[in-house]
C-alpha cells in the first residue's frame, strides 16, 4: 500500500496542497520536503518522537516525513509549561523533541530549522494502516491529559466519515486555524491528503486575517470552535461569502449561537467528537439545527453508538465503536473501565431520538448529584447566562450534608451580583433542587490549555475558599 501523499503525487502532483500567507507548495513539493526530513528521521533510529510545532508549512512536511520514516509523532501542545510537556514525555517514554523554539526540558531538543540537505537514505518504508500515526492527549478537562495512541487507519476511517458527513471533494479550499498539534487541525491536514484538496493554513487566529481570507481566498471550508466563531460573528461575519462548511466542535454551541448563525445563512455544522475518536464523528447539518437545535446531529454509516445505563428519560453514557476509535490509552491505568463489549466509553451523557440525532448533555464526571437527583451543569449555566452581568460561568458540586451534593454557582462578571438578582431568573426558570446553593465570582475561570473551561479547577479553587 502507499502512503497518502505518495498517492497523491500520483493523482494531482500539480495541486496545491497548502498555501500559507503568500507561499504555496503543490503536492509534489511537499513530497520532496518531506522526504528530506524522512532521512533525517530514519538516521535518528528512534520509533518515536515528540513534535513541538506550530501551523508551517515546513512543520507539515516534518509530519508527513516521520510519517514516511515509519515514526511515531508524539504531539505537544505548545501553550504547555516545560513541567507539563516533561511529565506528558515522560508518561510516553520520549526523550527527544523536534521543536521550533528551545524548550528548557530534560528531553534532548533538535531545531526543526537545524535539519537541513540531508544525503538521501533508503526510504522503503511501508505504509501499514494499522501502526500508529500520532499520539496526542486528552485536553485535561476532566483530570490528568491521557495519551491516544491514533493509528493511519483511525485517522482514515474518521476522514471517510467526515466525508459522507460533512462533505468535501478535491474542489474543497479548507482554511485550518486550528492547531495542528491537535486533531481539529490535523485532521483536516489528513482528509486534504486523502481527497487531494487544498488546506489554507494560518500560524494562529486572527480575527481580521481570517475574514480576509474567507472574503477574497475562496475558502469554502472552516473549522472552528464556538468561542472563535462568536467572534467572527460579532466582528462582521455577517453572511456565507464562499463558505459552503462551518464545522463546529470540541464544545457547546450556545442556543443563541446557532439561531444568530442561521439568521445569517452560515452554513453552519455543529459536531461531536473527541481525540480518541480522531476528531468528530457525529455532525449536524444547517437543516438538521433548524429542525431541532440542539443536536449535535447523526452518526456517519461506519460508526456505531450506543446509550449505556439509560435513565427514564433514555439519557445515558454515549459509547461509540468504529474504525476511527483508537484502541486504547498509552498511559497507564486509564484503560480498565474505558471498553464495554468494544465500544469506547466516551464519559459523555447523551441521549438519541427515534429520528437518529443525537443530542450530548454534560460530562458524566460533571454530573452534580443532589438527594438521588441528576443535574446537568449546561442547565444552570445556560439559564444564569440570561444575567447581563455574567459573561461566563460554570456549575459545579459541593459536597453537602444533607443531599450528598448541592450545586455552586462560580462566575465572571464586572461586579458581584446580589443573590436576590439570581433567585429571580432561578425561580423562573429551573426547579429548586437545581438552584445553586453558594454563588463565587471569580477573575477569570481557569481554562485548559485548549481554551476550554476547567470545571475540575474550578472545583480545586472552591475547596479552599
Ligand atoms: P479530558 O478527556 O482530558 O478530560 P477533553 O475530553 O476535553 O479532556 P478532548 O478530546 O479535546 O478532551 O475533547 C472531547 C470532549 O469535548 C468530548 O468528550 C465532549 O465532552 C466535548 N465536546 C466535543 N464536542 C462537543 C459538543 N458539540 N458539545 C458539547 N461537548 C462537546
Ligand atoms: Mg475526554
Amino acid at each position: 500500500m502507499k502512503h497518502w501523499i505518495e498517492q497523491r503525487v500520483i493523482e494531482s502532483p500539480n495541486k496545491v496542497a497548502i498555501k500559507q500567507d503568500d507561499i504555496e507548495i503543490t503536492y509534489q513539493q511537499l513530497f520532496k520536503e518531506s522526504k528530506v526530513y524522512a532521512s533525517y528521521l530514519k538516521q535518528l533510529n528512534l520509533n518515536r518522537v515528540a513534535f513541538y510545532i506550530k501551523n508551517d508549512i515546513h512543520h507539515v512536511s516534518l509530519i508527513i516525513g516521520a510519517w514516511l520514516a515509519n515514526v511515531e509523532i508524539v504531539m505537544i501542545n505548545t501553550k504547555l509549561t516545560s513541567r507539563e510537556i516533561e511529565q506528558q514525555l515522560d508518561s510516553v517514554n520520549v526523550q527527544t523533541v523536534l521543536t521550533y523554539n528551545s524548550l528548557d526540558i530534560k528531553q534532548k531538543n533538535i531545531n526543526i530549522s537545524d535539519i537541513n540537505h540531508i544525503n538521501k537514505h533508503n526510504l522503503e518504508s511501508q505504509f501499514k494502516m494499522d501502526n500508529i500515526a500520532t499520539i496526542m492527549f486528552t485536553s485535561g478537562t476532566t483530570g490528568p491529559a491521557k495519551a491516544v495512541p491514533q493509528t493511519f487507519s483511525n485517522h482514515y476511517y474518521s476522514a471517510i466519515g467526515c466525508k459522507e458527513s460533512l462533505g468535501y471533494d478535491s474542489l474543497t479550499k479548507w482554511l485550518s486555524v486550528l492547531p495542528i498539534y491537535h486533531i481539529s487541525g490535523l485532521s483536516v491536514l489528513i482528509r486534504s491528503l486523502i481527497e487531494g484538496f487544498t488546506v489554507v493554513l494560518e500560524a494562529k487566529f486572527n480575527i481580521d486575517r481570517v475574514m480576509h481570507l474567507i472574503k477574497h481566498e475562496g475558502i469554502t471550508h472552516i473549522s472552528l470552535v464556538p468561542q472563535t466563531l462568536q467572534w467572527l460573528i460579532k466582528e462582521e461575519l455577517k453572511e456565507p461569502y464562499n463558505l459552503e462548511k462551518i464545522l463546529l466542535g470540541g464544545a457547546k454551541l450556545s442556543e443563541s449561537m446557532i439561531n444568530k448563525s442561521l439568521e445569517y445563512n452560515l452554513p453552519i455544522y455543529n459536531s461531536f467528537g473527541m481525540t480518541e475518536t480522531c476528531s468528530q464523528f457525529v455532525t449536524a447539518s444547517p437543516e438538521m439545527l433548524r429542525d431541532e437545535p440542539s443536536t449535535v446531529g447523526k452518526i456517519p454509516s461506519n460508526v456505531k453508538l450506543k446509550i449505556l445505563n439509560k435513565n427514564a428519560d433514555g439519557h445515558g453514557e454515549i459509547a461509540v465503536s468504529g474504525g476511527n476509535v483508537m484502541n486504547g490509552y498509552l498511559t497507564t491505568n486509564s484503560n480498565t473501565t474505558t471498553f464495554i463489549d468494544g465500544y469506547f466509553k466516551t464519559g459523555d451523557i447523551g441521549s438519541i431520538d427515534e429520528n437518529g440525532y443525537v443530542y450530548i448533555y454534560d460530562r458524566r464526571k460533571d454530573l452534580i448529584i443532589s438527594g438521588g437527583e441528576n443535574i446537568y451543569p449546561f442547565e444552570i449555566e445556560h439559564i444564569m447566562l440570561n444575567h447581563p452581568q455574567i459573561n461566563t460561568c460554570v456549575a459545579v458540586p459541593v459536597e453537602d450534608e444533607k443531599w450528598g451534593q448541592v450545586p455552586a454557582l462560580v462566575y465572571e462578571g464586572e461586579s458581584k451580583i446580589e443573590i436576590n438578582e439570581f433567585k429571580i431568573l432561578l425561580n423562573e426558570y429551573l426547579a429548586k433542587y437545581k438552584h445553586p446553593k453558594y454563588f463565587y465570582k471569580m477573575d477569570e475561570i481557569p481554562r485548559t490549555s485548549t481554551g476550554k473551561l476547567s470545571r475540575h479547577k474550578v472545583k480545586e479553587w472552591i475547596t479552599h475558599e
